[in-house]
């Protein structure tokens, strides 16, 4: 019977340690293979040349390092790129850089398909097929801070985990990537510059603020009315705007963190007074700015866009209450790269 053997970036540096001195080597030969796998990057044990060869041999018996793979790579005409990434087992997620003036994103996948199903999103008709491992998490930075140096001539500037997925379901696994992303001995990346985006799920935002984390959180929020949102997003029916409020008011006590909350205004949904009067109420809980994101088309009529009229209404209503509001415009949506829009056609 063939055993099969451990993904060795699912081992601890303490791990590697203990089981250089279980194999009667130096427990310091734990953190040399550690840093090869982790910020050198090293794709097999070959690779790891300061290394004896018996000791490169005897990791290859043991482990195998899972790699993801680019599969293919599209470019959009606004300089927008798309990774059609293949992991281990055969599944593809999609993860995309976004390049402006000042600044390249990442949009990184937290998991193959989503747990949630939210009638606008293309990923959510994936359905949830596994969780992604940290290594998987930290190979999609890895791969767009590669592709920014080399058509950007800089490296990756920030990242946000609005790809497939909701991380928060996902959460230990999202939160050792971005342990190992911040990490020195990783890609020593300022969490001020990560954004986790989730659709608002109350008992995970507080554990988000009780496990002292360090990064910027943003909220889908998308209508700020429950029998709305219930009605659009599903899943919220159990999760009740008041329950988010709370949530959202314990984070911010507890990190003194801004959320920003995503929010698409579509016609006959909520480009209306009471949904305007009710966002404008809801973000006066918790210190907030709000973006206005275009909504990008899935391809069945249900949802539209709301006219330019209904989104000058909701800017004006949010500013003259003090809220900061930003219109974001798509990006490569001519690539299928744009929110909501991942869904592994090319796969
Ligand atoms: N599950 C997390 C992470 C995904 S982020 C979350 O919901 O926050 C993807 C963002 O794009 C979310 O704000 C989502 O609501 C938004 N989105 C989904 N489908 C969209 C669409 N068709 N057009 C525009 N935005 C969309």
């Amino acid at each position: 019977m063939q055993i099969e053997k451990k993904d060795i970036r699912a081992v601890s540096k303490e791990q590697l340690r203990d089981f250089f001195v279980a194999h009667g080597d130096k427990a310091f030969r734990g953190n040399q293979v550690y840093e090869w796998l982790w910020s050198k990057g090293a794709h097999s044990f070959e690779d790891m040349t300061n290394l004896s060869k018996t000791t490169r041999l005897m990791l290859e018996t043991n482990f195998v390092i899972n790699h993801i793979k680019v599969d293919t790579m599209q470019r959009s005409e606004d300089g927008t790129v798309k990774n059609a990434v293949r992991l281990h087992d055969g599944l593809v997620v999609e993860s995309v850089l976004i390049p402006t003036l000042t600044r390249t994103t990442a949009c990184v996948s937290s998991q193959v398909g989503c747990s949630l199903d939210c009638n606008f999103c293309a990923t959510a008709r994936l359905k949830r097929m596994r969780n992604l491992e940290p290594a998987e998490i930290y190979d999609q930075v890895i791969a767009i801070d590669k592709e920014s140096r080399l058509y950007h001539n800089h490296p990756l500037s920030n990242i946000v985990f609005m790809g497939m997925g909701e991380p928060l379901m996902n959460y230990n696994n999202v939160l050792k990537a971005i342990e190992m992303i911040t990490s020195p001995e990783g890609l020593g990346m300022s969490p001020k510059r990560i954004m986790v985006s989730t659709s608002g799920v109350p008992k995970m935002i507080k554990k988000l603020a009780d496990d002292d984390v360090k990064f910027k959180l943003a909220v889908s929020l998308h209508s700020a009315i429950d029998e709305i949102r219930a009605r659009i997003m599903p899943f919220s029916a159990n999760f009740p705007l008041a329950d988010l409020r709370e949530s959202l008011e314990y984070w911010y006590r507890k990190t003194k963190s801004k959320i920003s909350y995503e929010y698409v205004v579509w016609e006959g949904i909520n480009d209306d007074q009471a949904s305007i009067d009710a966002l404008v109420k809801f973000c006066k809980y918790v210190p907030c700015k709000v973006n206005l994101i275009e909504y990008n088309p899935i391809d069945d009529g249900e949802f539209q866009q709301a006219s330019q009229a209904a989104i000058e209404a909701y800017i004006k209503a949010l500013e003259s209450n003090g809220i900061v509001v930003k219109v974001r415009r798509s990006r490569g949506k001519d690539i299928d790269a744009a929110c909501g829009q991942l869904a592994n056609k090319e796969a």
